[in-house]
């Protein structure tokens, strides 16, 4: 949904005009003490079109932030997350050194900011709203957000300057992209021959030979999948060297043009260099990962009882995790190219880290979130706390998360990767990497 930011120095009526938009008194919760985010967000529409509005006022600062701070805060909120910003200004106190500050921190913000005066609540007052030109943000928009005057007036505006429809949240992917890599002999070309059911890869081994990627496409539970291959690369003995080369370059290729990395590995061997040389690619491209741990049809349970075998496929992807720590995230599937076993669920898995990939929080949520987490864990380093004023979203594939605080450098690592857990450990986000940072309110 597009995104309205109300901000405004306090006591202008910020959140008595949010409520007049969202069309009802939004209960202010708290039943722990320091949370109060619920009058934050709501959806609400205006002639047919659904968009969030944020109150920047619901943000929560201490007696002792200086207004300025709150000021800062507001306007990269804006700045991050608004498709419109609504500035709000006060017709009774008329302008305010505060209100020029505002309009100052956000003059640079691109995106349409209407410079609304409050409190017109009759034509009188409408005079008053004149002297806001003066903020350099055009047009001023007189509003009474406790009587309703003027607001819906207001809403058109809104409503014609928000995003075309179309270009929002349109998932116009139809189709899967995954990258089929590994080093060479894990089985690449035939887990793709297994997907498809047929020969349509041509290994050639005449030496130097090498062959643009071919991509295989095939439909599976009713969605499209784009199998990007590497496999074609065969270049033979005396070149050794550059094979590991056009390997790496190879994956990465495909690597970027996919929204999931398959990373086939040999489950009859170890981990070799090659293998974990890929899954860095994987990995740094900030791209959805699966395992496919592959000639699991060689694995013999080694005392020969079958129900062993989860314990093993356990054990496997514990070593894998563990020599790639920073790939806890990806998921993994077992499976035989030659017996064309486990191949749905590679597939199944795929989705699963797609949909982890494309998977968006909603604000509320996520506030709620990181509240609790900094209520139940506070951070303070060298005698400072770390105060996180705002959590955004900012976007998907991968999910990735801002953090609007008093001063990132306290978001310590470790601090960063238990906020990480705790959104991990509340969204379905198996298969993808998920990005947080930090953004200093200054
Ligand atoms: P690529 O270089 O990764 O494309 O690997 P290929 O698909 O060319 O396979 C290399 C070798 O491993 C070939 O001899 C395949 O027949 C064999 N192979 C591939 N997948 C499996 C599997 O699941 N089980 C077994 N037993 N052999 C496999």
């Amino acid at each position: 949904l597009p995104v309205v930011v109300i901000v405004g120095r306090p006591n202008v009526g910020k959140s008595t005009l949010f409520n007049r938009l969202v069309g009802r008194r939004v209960a202010v919760v708290e039943d722990t003490p320091g949370i109060t985010r619920d009058r934050l967000y709501a959806e609400t529409e205006w002639n047919g079109r659904r968009f969030q509005v944020v109150d920047t006022g619901g943000i929560v600062f201490s007696e002792e932030d200086p207004l300025s701070e709150q000021i800062r805060v507001q306007a990269n909120v804006a700045l991050e997350e608004a498709d419109i910003v609504l500035f709000l200004t006060d017709a009774r106190d008329g302008m305010n050194p505060d209100d020029m500050d505002l309009a100052r921190e956000l003059r640079p913000v691109k995106k349409p900011v209407l410079v609304v005066v409050n409190k017109a609540d009759n034509p009188e007052r409408d005079s008053f709203a004149n002297e806001f030109y003066s903020v350099g943000l055009g047009e001023v928009y007189p509003v009474s957000g406790l009587h309703g005057r003027g607001v819906a007036d207001l809403m058109d505006v809104v409503v014609d300057l928000l995003p075309p429809a179309s270009e929002i949240d349109v998932d116009d992917r139809t189709e899967v992209r995954v990258a089929i890599v590994g080093r060479p002999n894990v089985g690449k070309s035939s887990m793709i021959n297994a997907f498809t059911g047929e020969q349509r890869m041509i290994v050639s081994d005449i030496a130097g030979t090498t062959r643009d990627a071919i991509d295989t496409e095939l439909e599976y539970h009713g969605e499209k999948f784009r199998l990007i291959d590497t496999a074609g690369i065969r270049r033979r003995g005396k070149i050794q060297g550059s094979v590991e080369y056009y390997m790496v370059d190879r994956a990465q290729k495909a690597i970027d043009k996919a929204d999931c990395a398959m990373v086939v590995v040999d489950g009859n061997e170890g981990l070799t260099d090659g293998d974990k040389r890929i899954m860095k690619l994987a990995h740094d491209a900030g791209k959805a990962v699966v395992f496919a741990i592959n000639k699991w049809d060689l694995k013999e349970p080694p005392d020969g009882h079958p129900r062993h075998m989860t314990q093993i496929k356990k054990d496997f992807i514990k070593v894998v995790k563990n020599e790639i720590p920073e790939l806890n995230y990806a998921t993994a599937a077992f499976t035989s190219a030659k017996e064309s076993a486990g191949l749905g669920p590679a597939l199944d898995e795929v989705l699963r880290a797609q949909e982890a990939y494309n998977f968006r929080i909603s604000t509320g949520q996520l506030n709620r979130l990181i509240q609790e987490a900094v209520f139940s864990r506070p951070y303070s380093s060298k005698g400072r706390v770390l105060k996180i004023y705002y959590a955004t979203q900012v976007s998907t594939r991968p999910p990735t998360f801002v953090l609007f605080c008093n001063d990132p450098e306290l978001l310590h690592f470790s601090y960063q990767r238990y906020l990480l857990n705790k959104i991990r450990e509340a969204f379905p986000l198996e298969g993808t990497p998920v990005r947080l940072t930090a953004k200093s309110s200054h």
